[in-house]
């Protein structure tokens, strides 16, 4: 079996990424699938945090746009962050996996707080750490904020599973002639306004020397795949 690649890592999972083929909400089967996935990561050996997202159930602009002040929606959307994360607790659970959730807005009979000390420690002792509420902050993205966690954790590269198997330059699902890259840098991303990531977070990326895989978190075992240089994905260094 070929080693992993990175030792230490963190996979951004949007709340679309959740949700299967349904509209809103979560879908089990697909959760259960995700999970088994950063499983087989785990079980190569990397220490893995997460980053999810709450597309899937509010997003603060979408609140702001219907007459909620944004900072107010904003909070909602960071709150639907959390149910997602406890949704992918319980599910690593299942497979086995000791996991810690940490939400950087504190409710301390749900999660821990964020604490990057105590999260570090989880990590060293295997523990999956799932970050929650984003970064805490409105007007910010779980993109962000999961560039943010990683250069925090010290993270050797920030996974990005998405719907396709890596960036294209134009939406792979309507234009048959989409062409994929396999490796971008940060400026080509942020030039070609390539719609994967929020500039923010992608310059945090830049700042810190992260590199960001981006990989299709639907195809099962496509993260394993990846950890170990095999498969497709595209890497933005
Ligand atoms: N959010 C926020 N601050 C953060 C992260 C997220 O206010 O640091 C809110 C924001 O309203 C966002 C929602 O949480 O719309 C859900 O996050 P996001 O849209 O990034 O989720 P994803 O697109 O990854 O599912």
């Amino acid at each position: 079996m070929p080693s992993p690649i990175y030792k230490r890592v963190l996979l951004k999972l949007s709340g679309e990424a959740l949700m299967g083929t349904r509209d809103y909400g979560l879908d089990n089967a697909t959760v259960r699938a995700i999970a088994e996935d950063i499983k087989g990561v785990v079980d190569l050996g990397v220490e893995v945090c997460v980053v999810v997202g709450g597309g899937n159930i509010f997003r603060g602009v979408a609140g702001a746009s219907s007459g909620m002040e944004r900072a107010q929606a904003d909070s909602m959307g960071m709150l639907a962050t959390v149910m997602n994360a406890l949704a992918m607790q319980s599910a690593l659970e299942r497979t086995g996996v000791p996991t810690r959730v940490q939400s950087a807005i504190p409710m301390s009979s749900v999660c821990e707080p964020f604490i990057r000390r105590r999260a570090e420690r989880h990590m060293e002792k295997g523990r999956v750490v799932i970050f929650a509420a984003g970064s805490g902050n409105p007007f910010f993205t779980t993109d962000t904020a999961a560039a943010l966690r990683a250069a925090e954790m010290r993270c050797d590269a920030l996974f990005k599973g998405t719907q396709v198997d890596g960036v294209y330059s134009a939406d792979p699902r309507k234009n048959p002639n989409a062409e994929r890259y396999t490796t971008l840098t940060y400026l080509d991303m942020l030039a070609r306004d390539l719609a994967v990531m929020d500039a923010a977070a992608i310059s945090l990326a830049r700042e810190n020397k992260l590199p960001i895989i981006v990989f299709n978190i639907h195809e099962q075992g496509a993260f394993t795949a990846v950890m170990q240089g095999e498969g497709r994905f595209t890497t933005v260094v």
